[in-house]
């Protein structure tokens, strides 16, 4: 396996349409391993083949476990010419991308989705997802058109810079808050004082 170089923002090759796979061969599952092993380097949640300069339609994914919320289980996902067929609700979040490294912004997505997609063992596969791993998806599949997620803010004042070293790829979790409620709850236990206080 190899690190793979990840394309930034203003080069072409993240703004072209990527091409569906016509069947999965082993240097595909390489390529897919690769980016795996990039992804989780970074460290990111998920990466699009356009980002590290390929023009094809795959993506992967990887959630840890409680990473959006506890008891979520771990997600990995590899997915070829991913497909959205169902798409529900609307729901505004803060995203990132590993391909504009220093900047966040406010992103309406669909709540639920259904993705469908060929495995690397050349099976079709159907996705349910909600919440964090619906953006996640969306995000990714998103780079295969060549749509970044600052196409999509629609409050331009919602794009923020943020510390280089808090890159992140589609949905942003922010830890710091998650830390600061969690600081707040046990502070409160130990003055004895109910929640709702
Ligand atoms: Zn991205």
């Amino acid at each position: 396996m190899a690190l793979l170089e990840i394309v930034l923002e203003g080069d072409p090759r993240l703004r072209q349409k990527a091409t569906r796979i016509r069947t999965v061969d082993d240097g595909l599952r390489k390529l897919a391993a690769d980016m795996h092993e990039t992804m989780l380097d970074a460290p990111g949640v998920g990466l699009a083949a356009p980002q590290v300069g390929i023009g094809r339609r795959l993506i992967v994914v990887h959630v840890p476990a409680d990473y959006a919320e506890q008891g979520d289980p771990e997600t990995t996902l590899t997915l070829v010419n991913p497909e959205i067929i169902k798409a529900q609700g609307s729901v505004v979040g803060q995203e990132g991308c590993l391909s504009i490294p220093g900047w966040v912004g406010d992103v309406p997505r669909a709540d639920a989705i259904t993705v469908k997609a060929i495995g690397l063992d050349n099976r079709p596969l159907r996705i349910k997802a909600h919440d964090f791993l619906a953006r996640v998806l969306q995000h990714e599949i998103d780079h295969l058109d060549g749509i970044l997620y600052v196409d999509r803010v629609e409050d331009k004042a919602t794009l923020l810079r943020v510390p280089d070293d808090e890159e992140v790829e589609g949905p942003v979790v922010d830890e710091r808050e998650e830390a600061g409620r969690e600081r707040e709850r046990h502070q409160r236990e130990a003055l004895g004082v109910g929640v709702g206080d």
